[in-house]
């Protein structure tokens, strides 16, 4: 029996489509990020999904949102940024509940490139004794003996680096990365085997910029060069075309402006995603779409959340 009442969420003009987000999805959760996105969670989640709701592909949804002709508690399940783990791990989950996802690959990251984010996270993972002084970076210092520490100085170097501009991040992770003088891994994110056979396995592969730049912050002749190019290394991977676009981080008004809306419209993209909380409904713009991020493992708790996600007010760049 279905969990989710058909009043939270009819077929048709009225219907709702809730979007998912995952990143990674672990062999065992990684004590260090302290996440249940694990293999055995996704499974979980799975199951609770195919379950209750209707797993659509997102290409899909969006036209049957479009033409009002969505089926009750539509859901569509997608991963941003492009880690190897999701063909390793994630894909075979999908094809054992024979669900589609959509992933939205970083073009110029793959194939041994590392996310920023990663290298401060494997960084403070290796780094050797009880202190972290960062004080030739202009960083202080922080106590890493504990796991809790470790979580703390990486939160807070993620917060402080997330904003800054790009290049002056990068300096910052690649001194951090020399600093700590640890081999840290370059097997993170997919090869182009892997985006292509998760493409052959019936997947969906849309477009997440070269570099995952925080749009907002950018010269927009850059932002422009970054969605259109993106797409295109893709299409040149997969031989087919890429339709879909994910906003980098996602936050309307934040991360993107109405600006990046206006481009990915002109550079040919069908629809795009962002990271605002909510679920879609006819008349939303399907350039804005709301996503969210599930992590309660109880079905009732999982079910109880998408209901409220789904009557969350969109916010827009506007
Ligand atoms: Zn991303």
């Amino acid at each position: 029996m279905k969990l989710l009442p058909l009043i939270f969420s009819p077929p048709g003009k009225r219907a709702r489509l809730s979007i998912v987000i995952y990143h990674r999805v672990l062999l065992q959760p990684d004590l260090l990020l302290g996440q249940k996105g694990d293999i055995a969670s996704f499974d979980a989640h799975l199951r609770i999904l195919t379950r209750n709701f209707s797993v659509l592909p997102l290409s899909k949804a969006i036209s049957m949102l479009k033409s009002n002709t969505l089926p009750s508690r539509a859901v569509s399940i997608t991963f941003d940024d492009g880690y190897a783990d999701n063909a390793e791990i994630a894909l075979p989950v999908l094809k054992k509940y024979s669900a589609v996802a959509t992933f939205f690959v970083s073009a110029g990251v793959i194939d041994g490139g590392r996310m920023w984010n990663d290298t401060i996270i494997e960084s403070i993972r290796h780094a050797q004794g009880d202190i972290l002084d960062l004080s030739q970076l202009n960083m202080g210092s922080y106590p890493i003996k504990s796991l809790t520490e470790r979580q703390k100085v990486l939160i807070t170097l993620i917060e402080k680096l997330k904003y800054m501009p790009q290049e002056q991040r990068q300096e910052f992770v690649d001194k951090l990365s020399a600093l700590i003088a640890a081999k840290l891994p370059n097997n993170l994110m997919m090869t182009s085997d892997q985006v292509r056979e998760l493409h052959r396995e019936g997947m969906e592969i849309g477009a997440h910029t070269i570099n995952h730049p925080i749009l907002a912050r950018i010269e927009n002749s850059t932002a422009y060069n970054e969605i259109a190019e993106g797409k295109k290394m893709l299409e040149e991977i997969i031989k087919a075309p890429v339709n879909l676009f994910a906003y980098p981080n996602g936050k309307p008004n934040k991360d993107y402006l109405l600006d990046h809306v206006k481009m990915v419209k002109e550079i040919g993209f069908d629809a795009a995603v962002s990271t605002a909380w909510g679920a879609a409904q006819a008349g939303n713009d399907i350039y804005q779409l709301p996503r969210f991020t599930p992590w309660d493992l109880n079905e009732g708790f999982f079910i109880l959340r998408m209901i409220r996600n789904m009557f969350n007010e969109i916010e827009v760049a506007h």
